[in-house]
């Protein structure tokens, strides 16, 4: 299978697409042609487990990789989540179901790709045949980089270094990042927001200079972002696996359409989604749940794309971006691939902050995606109507959702959509703003907070939660957002 880049020119294979991470025109690597999974297969992946379902899934992208290699890397990387199923699906209603993807080893789901990428990459560098040293560069707005430290600890030849915004992500999420272990990490804290880490980093990528300088040190840099479609991939599969379980547990019949509501940032997840129904999963729907940095919702009804708006810090952290990067690879899908106009938008957005799609073009997205967003009173409401109902506790990204899908609800017959919310984060990654949320109690503390939110759910504390108060921080670093490179420098002396 090939790759394109939505700015045009380039075609690479999937190791090669993993390895570059970005296209050399500042364009995002997408299938050449969207593989299927015919109504057969799918009955074939009913019997299997997640590891395999997500083989199957993969195997259409990577068809370089080895197969059998390949189901034993997936293999090893869910042995990492706790409780058997790396993807439950947890039925809160009659037709309304919570996608949990946050039972891996750093708590959000991030996880279910970051645990998968380090393999994808360690292997694309040796079908490219590439013997220089890479380095991993990551953007965080807070969970990315987390899940991105653990996958890639003490990789074979991999060194990873992390940026994220001083002030804009949660106290346990720095603290997850700070105290990282492993030879071959490093986390700096910039000042800034997360737009300002993301642009940063992606003008390291784009910049001729600094490959020179890194080539001179024997490096060559990889992205583990959303933007690398070693990203994308492994998200596709839970979609497929969540309509399977659906399926096999007679909640629904095989090739029936089902619903997805997914809280969003950099649109990462939910494109993921939209592939999946590219490639024939029967997908009725795609709700796009943002926060109060509402910039999809205002582009999936007016079709304009515009970030020049207030940028809010919420209880929702890991969606607080104005500029979501995977949007360009939807944009270039319904402009009937045009990678000149993809070009043309994605330069008027970074010029300008702003650009446009024809009527027609948003009438195909309105076809399947619409978008909502909560505001953080709705998002605690939507959180504790939920707890007060059914005694289930979400986290404050997945409280987003969850309030756009009841909007929905209430403007159509609930009765004719089965509805599967994705849950992105273990609520004990926000200890004090669940609490807040579920029991209106105010703690100033997080580990407070986590004991707290014990007591009033019962739900089990994840373990690498709890051990973070006794963890040495290692990482102290802030750096200004023009001086990444010299960061990057220095790390690698
Ligand atoms: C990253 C993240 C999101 C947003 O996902 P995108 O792929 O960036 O749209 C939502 N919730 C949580 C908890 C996250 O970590």
């Amino acid at each position: 299978m090939n790759f394109i880049s939505t700015r045009g020119g380039e075609k690479v294979t999937g190791a090669q697409a993993v390895v570059k991470g970005l296209s050399v025109n500042g364009g995002l690597f997408v299938p050449e042609k969207f593989p299927v999974i015919t109504e057969d297969e799918m009955t074939g992946m009913l019997e299997m487990n997640y590891p395999e379902r997500a083989a199957k899934v993969l195997s259409k992208y990577f068809d370089e990789y080895d197969g059998g290699e390949l189901l034993s890397a997936l293999e090893s990387a869910y042995a990492k989540f706790t409780g058997g199923d790396p993807a439950p699906l947890v039925r809160l209603d009659d037709g309304v179901y919570m996608l949990e993807l946050w039972h891996g080893p750093t708590c959000a789901f991030k996880d279910m790709a970051l645990t998968v990428l380090p393999y994808l990459l360690r292997k694309g560098c040796d079908i490219c045949g590439i013997k220089e040293e890479i380095l991993v560069l990551v953007a965080t707005s807070g969970d990315t980089g987390k899940a991105a430290l653990e996958g890639f600890r003490d990789a074979n030849g991999i060194k990873i270094m992390v940026f994220y915004p001083s002030d804009g992500v949660s106290k346990m999420q720095k603290l997850q990042m700070c105290t990282q272990e492993g030879a071959n990490v490093n986390v700096v804290a910039v000042k800034g927001n997360f737009d300002d880490c993301q642009t940063a980093v992606k003008e390291i990528f784009a910049s001729e200079d600094c490959a020179r300088e890194l080539l001179a040190r024997n490096v060559r840099l990889s992205s583990a972002n959303s933007i690398n479609f070693g990203r994308l991939a492994p998200q596709i599969a839970y979609y497929f696996s969540a309509y399977l379980d659906l399926v096999s547990s007679e909640q629904i019949k095989q090739g029936e359409e089902i619903d997805f509501a997914v809280p969003t940032g950099n649109f990462g997840n939910i494109l993921a989604a939209y592939y999946a129904k590219q490639m024939g999963l029967p997908i009725r729907r795609l709700h796009c749940a943002s926060n109060t940095n509402n910039v999809l919702t205002d582009f999936l009804s007016t079709g304009v794309y515009d970030m020049n708006r207030e940028f809010y810090k919420t209880t929702s952290p890991s969606m607080d971006i104005l500029l979501s990067s995977n949007l360009e690879r939807l944009v270039f899908e319904i402009s009937g691939r045009n990678a000149k106009l993809t070009a043309k938008r994605m330069s008027d957005l970074k010029n300008t902050g702003k650009y446009e799609i024809t009527a027609e073009e948003l009438e195909k997205i309105s076809a399947t995606f619409d978008g909502g967003f909560a505001d953080e009173d709705e998002c605690v409401e939507a959180m504790y109507d939920v707890f007060v109902d059914t005694g289930y506790t979400m986290d404050t990204h997945t409280g987003c959702a969850m309030k756009v899908a009841v909007d929905w609800f209430e403007k159509h017959k609930k009765e004719e959509t089965n509805m599967v919310i994705v849950s992105t984060a273990n609520p004990y990654k926000f200890p004090q703003d669940v609490l807040y949320a579920v029991t209106g109690n105010d703690v100033k503390d997080s580990f407070k907070g986590i004991k707290r939110l014990h007591a009033a759910t019962a739900m089990a504390v994840p373990k690498c939660l709890k051990e973070l108060r006794d963890k040495p921080v290692r990482f102290t670093r802030t750096a200004d957002k023009k001086k990444l490179f010299e960061e990057v420098l220095e790390f690698l002396k």
